[in-house]
């Protein structure tokens, strides 16, 4: 199992944002989280990667808490924020050669990696670049080749489906699957519902920081008794009920 999130509470100050949030993402699976402006899917994020600590309840990666074992923790997970984080004085290979740092990864394997995926996201000419100055797209893809690169076991993609050319989100829908194929595990988020619903295996629908329905489209269908609905049926049947 590559994520356990057990009766997690959290958020920023005393009144929790997450409330007894449950749910798992096994090896070799894409999950896509899935809620409304608000409904508690970055918090969520920023409790898997370490950023925001359990008010109560247990956050697991490959069995472990990040106070259990913090290195082996941070090492699983390769994040894609949503807005790409940059260093204004590093050119794109510099970025590069500081996550492999970081990830403590063999420099000439990571190259191996990074090559393709650069010639694909069009930077391969831009290594001595700077990528604060390049476009949002561009630094999407810095980001992205910095996270696939690695051998984490759990990849956390916050909207993929936003800012990214159809040709790019394509690249990365590419990525993803070769990623899953080895049995790493992917958790996005999305508001994009028809994207969510035909590239991840099952769904997480958060809505006010709790767990509002958990499993794949055929179950979210029987749950729902809602057969042949399209996931933004589901999703939108599911918030007036709410
Ligand atoms: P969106 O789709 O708009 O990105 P989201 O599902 O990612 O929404 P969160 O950002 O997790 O939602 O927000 C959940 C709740 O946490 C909201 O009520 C929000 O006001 C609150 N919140 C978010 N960031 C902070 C923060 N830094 N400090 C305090 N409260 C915050």
């Amino acid at each position: 199992m590559s994520l356990e999130i057990n009766q997690l509470v959290g958020g920023y100050g005393q009144i929790p944002v997450l409330h007894e949030l449950s749910f798992a993402v096994k090896d070799g699976q894409v999950v896509g989280l899935i809620g409304l402006n608000g409904a508690g899917k970055s918090t969520t994020i920023k409790h898997v990667i370490g950023l925001l600590r359990p008010q109560s309840g247990t956050i697991k990666i490959n069995g472990k808490t990040l106070a259990e074992n913090e290195d082996a923790y941070r090492s699983a997970i390769a994040y894609v924020p949503e807005t790409p984080v940059l260093y204004p004085d590093l050119t794109l290979r510099e970025h590069l050669e500081l996550s492999i740092m970081a990830y403590g990864l063999d420099s000439d394997d990571a190259w191996q990696r990074l090559t393709p995926m650069l010639k694909k996201f069009r930077l391969d000419n831009k290594l001595d670049w700077f990528p604060d100055n390049f476009s949002k797209g561009m630094q999407q893809k810095v980001m992205i080749a910095s996270a696939f690169m690695t051998d984490a076991s759990l990849y956390i993609i916050d909207e993929p489906f936003t800012g990214l050319d159809p040709v790019a989100v394509h690249d990365l829908l590419a990525l993803v699957a070769a990623k899953k194929a080895a049995g790493a595990s992917v958790l996005m988020s999305t508001h994009v519902l028809a994207n969510a619903q035909t590239n991840a295996d099952s769904f997480v629908l958060l809505g006010d920081g709790r767990l509002r329905a958990n499993g794949t489209l055929d179950e979210l269908r029987d749950q729902m008794q809602m057969p042949d609905a399209s996931l933004d049926d589901i999703y939108m049947a599911m918030t007036k009920e709410a």
